[in-house]
């Protein structure tokens, strides 16, 4: 068990590092985060920040110096670097972070552990996308094996014709075939030092442009149904890797279903809610998780629950949504550039408290 007062650092700068940091300070610990140049609004929230480039040998011996345990916001922290630090300070097994950051790689490990994602083929080369659309025929999506986040290096195909004009972007690709499905969901779950693993009520996730928008609750019958399916799989993969803190796998609920999209080794946006809608937010439990302490409750308090991100522009007029009806939560990540499609913030709607 980490003593109060002891270091976390966490390697990533964006909104989740600073939501993860202002769990760590309220549990009592200091926060060192890393991360190379840009934006990082989670050093406002940190005890400590080095801004220097993720191959930055003396940088990382220097965080190492100053922290009991490492973790990461953001899966594209490259294996490299976290190989470079000494194993003990990790909490969270590298593999993780290998497997999630090669959509291939992902889908092989689940597959392997029962799970179903999209039908799908490895593309390597230009000939590759025509085998791969023999294969799999359209609608399909091909996307860029590592590096994609939040629908970026995804390109759609409707149509044969449209599949015609898809280029091969020139890095390793997987194609798949569009999933039809009623809704997206995660499931999130933590797992302590001790193999304890706690789930929270998975919502319905609403996309927009590729985006995560919205997350619901209740997330309807169909989500609820496939949860438990979910659930295993989920638990299978955290136990396979030995994994410590909070993971989340993302599905589609189709009429066969619950089909694996994709998973990240993090805390998650679909998680948002957590902070005022749950026992124990998936901040904290990470935290908790990392630093050895006892895990918290992760029951949902509300009857009704609706998560909204705040995307680029809107963020300037975000405060006027604390005079609006029903109790709004704000949470604005203090991002410099109103970019278009940024998440500068969220706003968590809750309805009445469940006894
Ligand atoms: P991803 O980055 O892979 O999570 O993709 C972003 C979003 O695009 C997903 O959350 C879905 O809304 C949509 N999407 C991605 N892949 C598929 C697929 N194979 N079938 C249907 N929708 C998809």
């Amino acid at each position: 068990m980490l003593a109060a007062g002891s270091t976390i650092g966490i390697l990533g700068g964006g909104q989740l590092g600073r939501m993860m940091a202002v769990a760590a300070l309220q549990l009592g610990y200091r926060v060192v985060g890393y991360a190379p140049e840009g934006d990082n609004v989670a050093a406002d929230a940190c005890s400590d920040f080095i801004t220097a480039a993720w191959d930055d040998a003396e940088a990382l011996a220097r965080l190492a110096q100053g922290c009991d345990v490492v973790t990461w916001e953001f899966e594209n922290v490259p294996v490299s670097t976290v190989q470079s630090l000494p194993a003990a300070l990790l909490a969270c097994p590298v593999k993780a972070l290998e497997i999630a950051q090669d959509r291939l790689r992902e889908k092989h490990f689940v597959a392997a552990l029962g799970g179903t994602p999209a039908p799908y083929a490895e593309v390597a080369s230009a000939e590759g996308i025509a085998a791969a659309l023999a294969r799999i025929g359209t609608p399909g999506i091909l996307k860029t094996a590592r590096d994609g986040y939040d629908g970026k290096g995804q390109w759609r195909a409707r149509t044969a014709l449209e599949a015609g004009g898809l280029a091969f972007p020139g890095v390793p690709c997987v194609y798949e075939g569009f999933v039809t499905y009623e809704t997206e969901f995660s499931v999130i779950l933590v797992r302590g030092r001790d193999g304890d693993v706690r789930f929270w009520d998975s919502t319905a996730n609403l996309h927009e442009g590729g985006m995560l928008a919205r997350s619901i609750l209740p997330a309807g019958a169909l989500v609820e149904a496939q949860v438990p399916q979910a659930r295993e799989l989920a638990a299978k993969v955290a136990a396979e890797l030995g994994y410590v803190g909070v993971l989340t796998l993302e599905f589609f609920a189709t009429k066969h279903g619950p089909v694996f999209n994709e998973m990240a080794p993090r805390v998650h946006n679909s998680g948002h809610w957590t902070i005022e809608g749950a026992a124990t937010s998936q901040f904290e439990n990470h935290v908790r998780a990392i630093c050895g302490l006892p895990l918290g409750g992760t029951k949902t308090r509300f009857a009704s629950i609706e998560m909204r991100n705040i995307v680029g522009g809107d963020a300037l007029k975000a405060h006027a949504i604390l005079a609006e009806p029903g109790e709004p939560h704000l949470h604005l990540y203090g991002k410099a550039e109103a970019r278009e499609g940024r998440k500068m913030g969220h706003v968590t709607r809750v309805g009445h408290a469940l006894k």
